[in-house]
């Protein structure tokens, strides 16, 4: 990692923590700190993607601005997770997903026919060959962020670690409104803030297993789309698309409530198009749902597919790649608990 004021900034500011060790019951930051003395490159990144800005820290400091030190946790590690991102992402694919995402809408905008059936508004090898290539695209650019990250964070084979870090992943549990005996102003977000995010992340989770299940029933079954409202790839995806339509939804006012001053304000726009994304792809997967067997059908399934290719495309450079670093991160942290380091 390059040394940036940011750097420099949480490298200050961590060594101020860690003489302090205030914070210490908050989240596995203040743990993971206090296993360091200097914080440079790969530590600080560590540390930052281990943060998930919930803020306590900051209401509980008593170094916090107007205070001299003007100690900022949440402020500062936002900013190096931001620059984490940059470093770990495939510089050169970022043209080539802005290119599949603009490609990949205007197909379906432009590849329009008529007919009661999806296939015969889109035909079933065409949305196989663009799927497939932004598929993938998308896997081998995640992947190369995971392997650069996973490489500085120094993870490796652990079973017991890899269960708790799964389990702290699924559960998130340093979403669980600050230490023990928390009762800053954040406490009642950090509560609401985890259940938006599960249905954001199940949601997510249930619409794939929706596509995979019709993909199974297509190609093993050979039953075409669509499928009855009572089959389970339509109650996977309606269950998945209401998680879509409410985590994004409630995780947006969140953002609007937010503090400015604990958040890195250039993450905006990276964060909003991600909630804009999910929260419009799933609200016309279930308007395609409910007009399905009317005139309204094509036009919806055109803009339902091209909102779900940009969102694909996309996916490698914004925010949906703080779950693999964070899940890393939470790895590395499992390893250090269990004396790995
Ligand atoms: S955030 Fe403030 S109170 Fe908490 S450990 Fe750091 S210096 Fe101490
Ligand atoms: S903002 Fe929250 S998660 Fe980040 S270091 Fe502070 S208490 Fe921990």
């Amino acid at each position: 990692m390059p040394q940036t004021d940011s750097a420099a900034e949480g490298a200050r500011i961590l060594t101020i923590c860690n003489a302090c060790r205030y914070c210490e019951g908050y989240c596995a930051v203040f743990p993971a700190m206090e296993h360091r003395r200097a914080f440079a490159g790969a530590d600080l990144n560590f540390l930052a993607n281990l943060c998930h800005n919930c803020a306590e820290c900051y209401y509980a400091c008593q170094y916090a601005p107007p205070h001299a030190f003007a100690v900022n946790v949440p402020r500062v590690l936002a900013e190096i997770r931001a620059q984490s991102y940059r470093q770990y992402a495939w510089s050169n694919g970022r043209y080539t997903a802005g290119v599949f995402a603009l490609g990949a809408v205007l197909a379906f905008v432009f590849a329009r026919s008529a007919g009661p059936r999806f296939y015969d508004v889109i035909p079933h090898a065409f949305m196989v060959a663009v799927f497939g290539t932004i598929s993938g695209f998308v896997l081998a650019a995640l992947a190369i962020g995971a392997i650069r990250s996973a490489k500085e964070f120094g993870v490796r084979w652990d079973t017991k670690a890899l269960a708790r870090a799964a389990a702290d992943v699924l559960t998130l549990e340093y979403l669980r409104s600050g230490g023990a005996g928390c009762t800053y102003p954040t406490e009642r977000h950090s509560g609401a803030r985890r259940w938006f995010h599960h249905c954001t992340f199940y949601g997510f989770l249930l619409c794939f297993a929706s596509t995979t299940v019709a993909a199974l029933y297509h190609y093993g079954l050979g039953r075409l789309a669509p499928y009855p409202y009572t089959s389970l790839p339509v109650l996977l995806g309606t269950f998945g698309g209401v998680g879509l339509l409410v985590g994004p939804a409630g995780l947006y006012w969140l953002k609007r409530r937010r503090d400015p001053a604990t958040a890195d304000a250039n993450q905006n726009s990276m964060d909003l198009t991600f909630l804009s994304l999910l929260f419009a792809t799933s609200l016309t997967g279930l308007l395609l749902l409910v007009l399905r067997a009317s005139s309204g059908m094509a036009p919806m399934l055109l803009i339902h597919l091209a909102l779900v290719a940009a969102l694909f495309a996309t996916l490698p450079y914004g925010k949906f790649v703080h779950g693999i670093y964070r899940s890393l991160a939470l790895l590395r942290y499992a390893l250090e608990q269990r004396g790995g380091r």
